[in-house]
């Protein structure tokens, strides 16, 4: 087997080559030896190959040292993927990096997009029924008042980059190959304009702390946890890049006798063990203030009663759940004389009667369960 190529030689490297340098250099090779377009030549296969081989090594930090150290020799016993099987998209969008996704032209952003910025509202279950708009004031960093966000001195401009004349991105390649390569340009980062005389308000950077006050609309239904998002209200990009976004999140008060289960609510109502057994109105409190609700003779301890469309109204949709009335019975804790006197009458009673079809079940039960 032929001696192996020194990888630098390869990709037509110096040893001093950057890691952008050997991406670009892969790829023009990857472009020109691909098999997609060299088919049945085995020659273009075996450059293709040996040039997937070089980058591999040389774009990982950890395998280029060992190969700058020691040579082939010090790559043995390395893992080493198979860029060979690599399709000419697959090439293509390794790159998307550095290309910024517009090989074929357009410009090239690199300048940071702002920061997201989180706040917070309370609300009470009274506002989550009806939505509500609230003022947000809080503190980010927003453009430079003084150069408009550009970075610049005051009555003085960005000049056009004179290594990449505005356009933001330089040529490279091209001689001999398929396509001419465009890159970022190093000088103005993309942008296209250089900051000479920096703005002694920002120092350059664009941007200075403002205060900030914008309202939200929160819509009926939202839940405890959730945000809403307010597009373009977080802090300022670096020298005039987009601005992040605002999130206002949403805390829900407990309520003083409403729990809430998504869209229903729960409500636990005590009521005396008279009240419950002879039936009769109680007075329920919902979102829409008190309302009367009749609960018939016999209700039981631990039922429940539907109030349909007394909970909240879905978010995002129409028509509002329902509240749960849940029935506790109280037992009298203390009696007076009289009451005792008349309990002890009502209880000489209770055999005669069917009241209690629970209890009788229960004792039918127990008897033959003695019996046998
Ligand atoms: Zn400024
Ligand atoms: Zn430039």
């Amino acid at each position: 087997m032929a001696e192996k190529r020194d990888y630098y030689d390869v990709l037509g490297l110096s040893r001093s080559a950057t890691a952008e340098e050997i991406k670009l250099a892969y790829r023009r090779m990857a472009m020109k030896y691909h098999p997609d377009r060299n088919r049945d030549d085995p020659e273009a296969d075996l450059q293709f190959k040996s040039c997937s081989e070089a980058y591999e090594v040389l774009s990982d930090p950890e395998k280029r040292s060992r190969y700058d150290r020691f040579g082939h020799e010090g790559l043995r016993g390395v893992s080493m993927h198979d860029f060979s099987h690599m399709g000419f998209e697959d090439i293509f969008s390794m790159f998307g990096d550095i290309f910024g996704g517009s090989f074929f032209g357009g410009r090239t952003q690199r300048a940071q997009r702002g920061y997201d910025l989180e706040t917070s509202v309370e609300l009470t279950l009274n506002e989550v029924a009806t939505g509500v708009e609230r003022t947000l004031e809080y503190k980010r960093q927003d453009y430079c008042e003084a150069c408009q966000g550009s970075g610049a001195q005051a009555g003085t401009r960005p000049q056009t980059c004179r290594t990449c004349g505005g356009s933001g991105q330089i040529r490279q390649g091209g001689l001999g190959g398929f396509f001419q390569m465009l890159r970022t340009c190093p000088t103005c980062a993309g942008q296209g304009q250089v900051v000479v005389d920096k703005c002694r308000n920002c120092r350059g950077t664009g941007r200075q702390v403002k205060h900030r006050s914008v309202s939200v609309k929160i819509p009926p239904g939202i839940h405890d946890g959730q945000a809403v998002r307010l597009a373009a209200e977080g802090e300022a990009g670096q020298k005039g890049a987009p601005r992040g976004d605002l999130y206002c999140y949403v805390k829900v008060k407990p309520h003083p006798f409403l729990l809430r289960d998504g869209e229903n609510l729960l409500c636990e109502l005590p009521v005396s063990f008279s009240l419950a057994a002879l039936g009769g109105e109680v007075q329920v409190p919902t979102l829409d203030g008190l309302e009367t609700l009749e609960l018939p003779a016999g209700t039981q301890a631990g039922q429940r009663v539907q109030m349909r469309n007394k909970g909240l109204p879905r978010l995002e949709a129409s028509g509002r759940g329902d509240l749960y009335v849940q029935i506790l019975v109280e037992i009298p804790r203390k009696l007076n004389k009289r009451q005792k006197e008349l309990l002890q009458q009502f209880r000489q009673t209770e055999e005669k009667t069917n009241g209690f079809p629970q209890i009788k079940s229960f004792l039918d039960k127990l008897k033959g369960y003695l019996s046998k």
